[in-house]
């Protein structure tokens, strides 16, 4: 018996030093929280129970015979009651709701009996009884309440292996641990008959369960000491599958990089930390979570709550903040998004507050957006074409208009511009700007680059006439397609595959491409220039050009881009600026494509300042291959 007592006083303290170190501790509620408090809180009364049942039975004396039997009687009834408790936990998280199955109806019969026949214990000493002489014993029935807790572990691990696909392998490993270590202290003390281990067991088997998947400290981002990303994952998607109303107000402190580059990135990191500590500050809660390196979300659950920390996170974004002394201005993109859980899955949710901040055009102070209906429109249209721009990949569903480029000294059509379509069944047409844009982020660009190619090499195959009165056919590329490390290569091999020569081509690059990746690009420029493949500098005057290293680059021709005809025929400065641009150009030796011109005014403008040709709506918009072959 005294080892009894020892492991069960054992057992007691480790239990209520995790009970401590579990509601001390910083958490979230959550599913995964709730059960292992009561789990941990039956278990402690249960290695009390254990403990009180043991002392009744060392000091028994005749005397008080009866205040012994009640209190093992009650014991006993817990015990009973105990494997039952499991059972329903097991059965009403794997959701089977309120239909009650055959099996649990004859568990609940099955406890029942098990109770009433404890009660009738008290005078048919079945399962335990007390000898005047030799004390406690055991009865005939008593083998009944090892079988009866068999039968429960049994079909508890029914349950969870029913459940298996919901548990990862790592939760189904912590499961079966605590199941062998619960079940070797039952087989000793079945065995030893009076080792009585299966509460020792228990506290072992939840320190192994705190330790491994219920422990929060996992899971607090080093550097802030809020919640991390991981843990934001398992949290949220329970709160939306729950559908309960909650709230999101998402912080992006996109100058962050600039700050490390500036004041180093310790700097940067106590700035962080500052944010997380005043997010919790102002909201109250530990529901704040750090999600990417410059991304916080919290979670309110309340309206009220939401509305008065959006606009206190406002205003203390708006005051500089103080770092060794020094004032240094962080502003952020501050996003709200009422009623999340209509975003339904975690990764939407995300994407959205994504979304929100890529809104938020170049700024250098906070900036608060709200997610209104238009916006989540204009996000679920995104996402539809996302999801349909994979299809269409597949199942090449694309189309290429092209567009004529007028040549004002011989007065035709000198060139065509390819441009990719893509229509939706519902839908309709989707802009290129929108579709390349997408599959520019996904990376299934330069996928659909060769699609596109090829389509426009077939075409030029089966009508090769036409080539007879243009000089080439442009093709836009994609920053992607000139940095993927030998896809010029895959390029001009398709051209070659059909049989054309690569002068039919010219191929558009971007100035902000030319700008920003001069060195990498230089071997793609340098395969299409020695092919023989032309070039034309595309958008230009859109960006923020490099021009010292744009004009290293091998270009035929210079396209303006459309906003900068924006008022040349009504604002003398855009004039002079547009037309003083095409003469450096020009003297620098490249051929001026003005492309978007509407009006004949315009044309008129770009024909007497000596533009060589013009590529726009006044001409022609872009065609299908059918009207354009009847156009040549
Ligand atoms: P971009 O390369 O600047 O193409 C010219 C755009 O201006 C085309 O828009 C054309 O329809 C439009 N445009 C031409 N003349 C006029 C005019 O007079 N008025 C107005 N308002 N617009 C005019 P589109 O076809 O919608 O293409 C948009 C952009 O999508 C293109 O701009 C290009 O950057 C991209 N894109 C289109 N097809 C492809 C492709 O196959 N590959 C890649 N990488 N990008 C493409
Ligand atoms: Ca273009
Ligand atoms: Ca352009």
């Amino acid at each position: 018996m005294r080892y009894n007592i020892n492991f069960q006083i054992s057992a007691l303290i480790i239990v209520v030093l995790l009970l401590h170190h579990f509601v001390t501790r910083k958490k979230l509620h959550n599913a995964n929280t709730k059960i292992f408090t009561y789990v941990l809180i039956l278990s402690g009364i249960y290695i009390l129970f254990d403990l009180i049942s043991t002392l009744a039975i060392m000091s028994y004396e005749p005397a008080c015979e009866n205040m012994a039997l009640i209190i093992l009687t009650v014991v006993y009834l817990f015990d009973i009651m105990l494997p039952y408790i499991l059972y329903c936990c097991a059965v009403v998280s794997r959701g089977q709701g309120k239909k009650i199955d055959g099996v649990s109806m004859i568990c609940t019969v099955v406890t029942v009996i098990m109770l009433i026949l404890m009660l009738i214990n008290l005078t048919s000493g079945w399962f335990f009884y007390f000898d005047q002489s030799t004390g406690y014993h055991r009865g005939s029935g008593y083998v009944m309440l090892y079988i009866y807790a068999l039968l429960y572990i049994v079909l508890v691990i029914h349950q969870t292996l029913k459940k298996r696909e919901d548990l990862n392998v790592h939760k189904m490993g912590v499961l079966t641990e605590i199941v062998v270590i619960e079940g070797l202290c039952m087989g000793v003390e079945l065995y030893t008959q009076h080792v009585m281990l299966s509460g020792f067991g228990l506290a072992l088997g939840l320190v192994f369960l705190y330790l491994t998947m219920n422990n929060p400290g996992d899971f607090i981002d080093s550097t802030t000491g809020v919640f991390d990303k991981q843990y934001f994952d398992n949290w949220i998607q329970e709160k939306l599958d729950k559908r309960t109303e909650f709230h999101l107000i998402a912080v992006e402190a996109f100058m962050l990089k600039q700050i490390n580059k500036v004041y180093g990135s310790s700097v940067g990191d106590q700035l962080l930390v500052q944010i997380a500590r005043e997010l919790q500050n102002i909201t109250g809660s530990v529901q704040v979570f750090r999600t990417t390196g410059n991304c916080f979300l919290v979670i309110m659950d309340s309206l009220t709550e939401y509305e008065r920390n959006r606009q206190q996170i406002e205003e203390y974004f708006r005051e500089p903040f103080i770092v060794d002394g020094e004032k240094i201005d962080f502003p952020a993109v501050i996003c709200g998004i009422i009623n999340s859980e209509k975003m339904e899955q975690e990764d939407v949710l995300l994407a959205y507050v994504e979304y929100l901040v890529s809104l938020v055009k170049h700024t250098d102070e906070t900036v608060v957006i709200q997610s209104d209906d238009r916006i989540l429109e204009g996000f679920r249209y995104e996402k539809e074409v996302e999801h349909f721009l994979k299809n269409a990949v597949e199942k090449d569903l694309f189309e290429v208009y092209y567009q004529p480029v007028y040549w004002i000294k011989e007065e035709r059509y000198i060139t065509l511009e390819a441009l990719s379509r893509l229509k939706h069944p519902n839908m309709g047409m989707i802009p290129p700007d929108v579709f390349i844009g997408i599959a520019e982020r996904q990376g299934l660009i330069a996928q659909i680059g060769l699609l596109q190619l090829r389509r426009v090499c077939r075409f030029i195959k089966e009508n090769e006439h036409i080539m007879d009165s243009i000089r080439n056919v442009k093709f836009n590329l994609s920053p992607s397609e000139l940095l993927k490390p030998g896809h010029s290569q895959v390029l001009i091999d398709i051209i070659k595959e059909f049989g054309l020569s690569p002068a039919y081509f010219q191929f558009e690059i971007t100035e902000t491409v030319a700008t920003e990746y001069s060195e990498s690009f230089c071997k793609a420029v340098e395969d299409f220039q020695n092919a023989g493949i032309g070039l034309c500098l595309d958008d230009f005057g859109s960006g923020y050009a490099n021009l010292n290293a744009v004009l290293k680059l091998p270009f035929d021709v210079v396209k303006m881009d459309r906003s900068l005809l924006t008022g040349i025929t009504c604002d003398e400065q855009a004039a002079i600026f547009y037309r003083s641009i095409v003469m450096v150009m020009q003297n620098m030796g490249y051929m001026i494509v003005a492309e978007g011109a509407e009006t004949e005014e315009e044309v008129n403008l770009l024909r007497s300042w000596g533009v060589d040709m013009v590529q726009g709506y006044y001409f022609s918009r872009p065609l299908p291959e059918k009207e354009l072959l009847k156009l040549f």
